[in-house]
Order: C-alpha cells, then sequence, then structure tokens
C-alpha cells in the first residue's frame, strides 16, 4: 500500500516536471493578417502562440524549427496562407442557457438545471464555431447553470466561448428582468429570481448576491422590454436612487455594470448615475450621446434583436402575446437610425447582438446590420474586437493579435473589408492556441 502511493506521488511529479518545461505551440501562416482592427491588414506573416498566449508576430512564414522550439515541445502548425485571419470575435450581450421559443414560458417551469446547462453547452458550441471566441451573457433567469457552463469550459471540460456572466439581472418587481411575471402568485414564489429588488438596501443587497453567486459583472434593467408580457411601455423602471446604489455597490466590487434601456429617460438617468455601458439604447438622444461621451460609456446596440422581433411581429402566426408584438413593431423599426446618430455622434460602439433572441450561431449577422448603420466594415469589425475588449475591461488579454494576448483568432477566404458578410461564414476558429475549426 505505501509503495502504491509513493509510486503515485513519483509519477505526479514526473508528470509535473514535464508539463513545466514542454510547450505548447500553434504557429499560423496567415496570408492576410489584421492584428490590431483599425490598422493595416499587412501579408504573409507567422503567429507564434505558446501555451495559449501570443508570442509574437513574425515577417514572412516561419516554419517549426524556426520558432525557438525545444525538441519536446509540441508544435503544430496551421496553413492560412489564402486567408484573411483576425482576432477572435466578442459578443458583448448574449443569453447562452435558451433561444426564443414557442414554448419558452413552459420550459421555464419544466426545464431543471441540468437541462439548462445541457441547451447552454449546445449553444456555446454553436457561437464558437461561428466564430466568437469570448461572450458576455447578460442574464440567465434564475438560473446556475451559466457558472457551471462558464467553469466547466474555462476548465477545458465542454466546447464554448470563454464566458463572462452576470447571473440574475437587476430588475424591479414585475419589471422587464423579472422572470416570474404572468405566472400564478405560488408558481412565481417558486420561481423566485434573485435578482428582483425594490428601494436602495434591497437592490445594494441584490448586486452583493450576484457577486457572492459568481457574478463578472452585473446587469440591470433600467427600462422596461420588448419581450416582457407585460404592456408597461418601454420607458424608466428603476429610480434615480435605486440605479445609484446599483451601480455604486457594483464599482465596491469591481464589477462593472450595464443597463438594458429602451427608453430616453431610463436611457440618461442611467448614464447620469454612472454605468458603464448602455444595451439597445432605442431612444437615446442628444442629450445621452452628451453623456456617453463624458462618461466614456459604450452603446451596445443590439440591431439583430431589433431585427429579428420584426420578422416575429410580421409573422401572423407568430408566438408573441400582443404587448410583445406592440412593443417589437415599435422599437425594431428605429434601432438602425438610433446606431447611426450615436456612431455620427461619436459614441463607443461594442459588438452586441442579444442572441438567444435571435438563433445562436447567427451572431455574426450583426456586422452587415451595423455597416447598413453607418459603420464601416473595419469598424465593424473593430466593435467586435479592440471595442467589445475594452467594454469588459479586458483589453489586456483580448481584442487584437499581439504579444501577451491569449491566442483567440477567426479566419475567412474572403475579404470582409469589400463584403462583411463574409464573417457570417468563418472557415477557422481557433482558442488560446488550440483550433475549432479548420479549412
Ligand atoms: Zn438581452
Amino acid at each position: 500500500m505505501l509503495n502504491t502511493i509513493k509510486y503515485a506521488v513519483f509519477t505526479a511529479a514526473i508528470l509535473h516536471a514535464g508539463l513545466a518545461t514542454a510547450a505548447d505551440y500553434a504557429v499560423i501562416h496567415a496570408g492576410r493578417l489584421l492584428a490590431e482592427p483599425g490598422g493595416a491588414v499587412v501579408q504573409n506573416r507567422t503567429v507564434v502562440i505558446k501555451d495559449g498566449v501570443v508570442e509574437r508576430v513574425a515577417d514572412g512564414f516561419l516554419d517549426g524549427s524556426a520558432i525557438g522550439a525545444n525538441a519536446d515541445d509540441t508544435v503544430t502548425v496551421h496553413d492560412l496562407k489564402n486567408m484573411f485571419v483576425m482576432p477572435g470575435f466578442i459578443d458583448g450581450h448574449v443569453h447562452i442557457l435558451s433561444e426564443s421559443n414557442p414554448r419558452g414560458r413552459l420550459q421555464r417551469v419544466e426545464m431543471s438545471e441540468g437541462d439548462l446547462a445541457m441547451a447552454g453547452a449546445g449553444f456555446a458550441r454553436k457561437t464558437l464555431m461561428a466564430g466568437f471566441t469570448t461572450v458576455r451573457d447578460v442574464g440567465a433567469g434564475s438560473s446556475d447553470a451559466i457558472f457551471a457552463l462558464r467553469d466547466g469550459i474555462a476548465k477545458g471540460d465542454v466546447i464554448g466561448p470563454r464566458i463572462f456572466a452576470s447571473g440574475s439581472t437587476i430588475s424591479v418587481t414585475g419589471g422587464h428582468g423579472d422572470g416570474t411575471q404572468g405566472y400564478r402568485d405560488d408558481v412565481a414564489e417558486l420561481l423566485h429570481q434573485s435578482g428582483v429588488c425594490d428601494g436602495v438596501g434591497d437592490c445594494r443587497k441584490a448586486v452583493r448576491e450576484q457577486v457572492r453567486r459568481g457574478a463578472d459583472h452585473i446587469k440591470l434593467t433600467a427600462t422596461a422590454g420588448v419581450l416582457s408580457n407585460t404592456a408597461a411601455g418601454l420607458e424608466q423602471q428603476f429610480f434615480e436612487d435605486e440605479l445609484k446604489a446599483i451601480i455604486d455597490s457594483s464599482h465596491a466590487m469591481g464589477r462593472k455594470v450595464t443597463a438594458h434601456a429602451h427608453g430616453v429617460n431610463g436611457i440618461n438617468a442611467a448614464l447620469r448615475a454612472g454605468v458603464d455601458s448602455i444595451e439597445h439604447g432605442t431612444y437615446l438622444d442628444n442629450e445621452s450621446i452628451r453623456l456617453f461621451k463624458r462618461n466614456g460609456a459604450f452603446l451596445v446596440p443590439t440591431l439583430l434583436a431589433g431585427e429579428t422581433v420584426v420578422e416575429w411581429a410580421e409573422d401572423p402566426e407568430s408566438f408573441l402575446l400582443p404587448p410583445q408584438r406592440a412593443k417589437a413593431l415599435q422599437v425594431g423599426p428605429i434601432m438602425h437610425d438610433m446606431a447611426r446618430r450615436a456612431h455620427e455622434g461619436g459614441v463607443k460602439i461594442a459588438f452586441g447582438t442579444d442572441t438567444g433572441v435571435s438563433k445562436h450561431g447567427d451572431n455574426a449577422r450583426e456586422f452587415a446590420l451595423l455597416v447598413n448603420a453607418g459603420l464601416t466594415p473595419m469598424e465593424a469589425i473593430r466593435s467586435a474586437t479592440i471595442m467589445s475588449a475594452e467594454n469588459l475591461g479586458m483589453s489586456n488579454v483580448l481584442g487584437t493579435i499581439t504579444a501577451g494576448k491569449f491566442g483567440d483568432i477567426v479566419a475567412v477566404d474572403g475579404d470582409p473589408l469589400s463584403d462583411i458578410t463574409e464573417l457570417e461564414d468563418i472557415d477557422f476558429v481557433m482558442k488560446q492556441g488550440i483550433a475549432y475549426k479548420a479549412p
């Protein structure tokens, strides 16, 4: 018995020593490389990734022996000489555990935490294969599964994008983030959602509870929303003192805060209270633009969500309830103009789709919508990389292909700068040095 234990310890020590010295190299031969979106596209470069992190970008095509690897290192070379190579995309607004469907309200009381985690694993794989190597999940109902999925992916047990999770949305009782609305009282009580709060003390506690559960950031619903089953319009729901309480207690615990907001009073109140970003932003005005710039706050326009709900509302067979249909037809058509005004006004735009409303894996449809709203293809790519990384507070490791950042890399065979819809068909996906999709 004693011998067995000694042997096990000895083996572990050998393995550990082995891991410490042998490196995993991924070498990419990039025909066209956009290492820093907004900068130049360069030709014929080698990207050297060591143990998941970009080590350097070199001129020409270096082979395995020229990168400085040792004999016991593993070197994998990816030939992307005919491809356009970019940093992996970041979707700043997804709901990765679910996807809208006619049975959604029933599934809320049918699906277990395990069911949600499994569904999320499937959606996560689709998201990664579409070129999105990082996502920010902004509201997972009352489920813990989002944290399990995030951690499972980080450990390598599940294939998917790196996830930053908010946990439950912070919402007023009966508000847009209160998922219990419309159910009978006893069912609503069973569905209890931890982020629902009213008043300053309650709202501070709701934030701290998300942090305790493992939230990376905080999401609040400053106004009503399109898909909530209440005819409460689209205006402000939290009062100013509550917004301030949520935002200040999040910042005190080192969490950024993003606010779902359609109505202009809710947008401006959240910005005045110091929110870091606004999701949707439908009715933003010149005062909003001034506040965005004063705070350095980001707008995440989610044009794909607007597009999707209009498609549903125009379908006579659609499962939308009457208040949802009315709000969809009101909001969808004006979102493009909103993004155009914000962009022209100099507001920082970060890419986000509200996927989960639209289908997982279709995230890249947002690129063409941003270009329709006046961004250049380069600006649209920048919004999904450098700007999104900054919005997450992760610019130190995400957003560009430069030394010290994660080896998150995607490629297409066409030229996305002349046809942005090329990005809807990604040919190569690498996350942290591991290729998940290759031509
Ligand atoms: Zn959303």
